[in-house]
């Protein structure tokens, strides 16, 4: 009987790693959906890109014949961090998109420490860039592996690190297993601001030198957002950093702002000389602060 069991009770293990497996193999094509579809050039390159620098010169794009970037230049010298601000369907995301290349750019150059993105094997530009995306995929799997995929082969104390600058230690010994917590569709459910914070982590660990952090629009409590602040701080040492927001307070220490507008970059300086300015931006933070 003990035979028959044993082999059963094997082939019950297998079965569900597999549907453990298929699980986060479904969750990969939805991320590879996601993924350029623009293939290496027989000449593409792959420098060591090591500062990160961004240079957008002319950029124009159009999706089909509507318009939705028109001439946008400019410039993060490597350690400083820009953001873009601006209403809904400005063209924010559009612009990560190009840097990606899940679009090619109808006019213009984009540029990485002098390397124009056309050139480069699609492997060193995603080494280059570290982004947190709005919407964070978590796999069926503990905390930690979440976040170890950031950089696969990480060593428990790098992640555990990573885990630490990411402002997440306190929200992890407030779990019953800590970081071997299962996270995820059959784990527990993470908040939105939680979610940014795994996805923060993942970029710290991955070590790239152009982070990229595409803020998510759902609202947060003041708790979860100076979180959220305190982990992009520490993101952001050392690094060249974009950073897409929704709200201002991501971006009042930026070095530059710049402000879109129906695909045009119609002011930029910082936060301090774009509200002497009381422009768009001086709108935009009006409208945030009223309450
Ligand atoms: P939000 O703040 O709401 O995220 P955004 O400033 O990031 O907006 P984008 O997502 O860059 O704006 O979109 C810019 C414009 O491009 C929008 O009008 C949008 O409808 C349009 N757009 C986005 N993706 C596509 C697409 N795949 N095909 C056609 N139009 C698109």
């Amino acid at each position: 009987m003990m035979q028959l069991f044993m082999p059963l009770n094997f082939l019950g293990f297998v079965y569900r790693e597999i549907r453990g497996a298929l699980a986060n193999i479904e969750r990969m094509f939805s991320l590879l959906d996601r993924q350029p579809k623009i293939e290496d050039g027989p000449d593409a390159t792959s420098p060591q890109i090591a500062q990160g620098s961004l240079k957008f010169e002319g950029v124009s794009f159009r999706y089909g014949d509507r318009p939705i970037l028109s001439d946008v230049s400019f410039e993060i010298p490597a350690g400083h961090k820009v953001a873009i601000v601006g209403d809904s369907g400005a063209g924010k995301s559009t612009i990560v998109k190009l840097l990606f290349r899940f679009y090619e750019t109808q006019q213009g150059t984009i540029t990485i420490d002098g390397h124009d993105t056309k050139a480069l094997t699609q492997h060193a530009l995603r080494s280059a860039i570290a982004i947190v995306p709005q919407d964070t995929v978590l796999f069926n799997d503990s905390l930690m592996e979440n976040i170890r995929y950031g950089l696969p082969g990480a060593s428990d104390e790098q992640v555990k690190a990573a885990i630490e600058l990411a402002h997440l230690s306190n929200f992890v010994s407030q779990l019953s297993e800590g970081w071997h917590t299962k996270v995820g569709e059959r784990g527990l459910k993470l908040s939105g601001g939680e979610k940014q914070r795994v996805a923060i982590a993942r970029a710290i660990l991955k070590g790239s030198p152009l982070l990229v952090f595409d803020e998510a629009t759902s609202s947060l409590d003041s708790h979860s957002e100076q979180a959220i602040l305190n982990a992009l701080k520490e993101m952001a040492k050392g690094h060249t950093s974009l950073v897409i927001a929704h709200r201002l307070s991501t971006v009042v220490d930026a070095d530059q702002i710049l402000v879109l507008s129906q695909g045009k970059i119609v002011e930029r300086g910082d936060h301090q000389s774009l509200l002497a300015a009381d422009g768009l931006y001086k709108k935009l933070w009006t409208v945030q602060n009223q309450h």
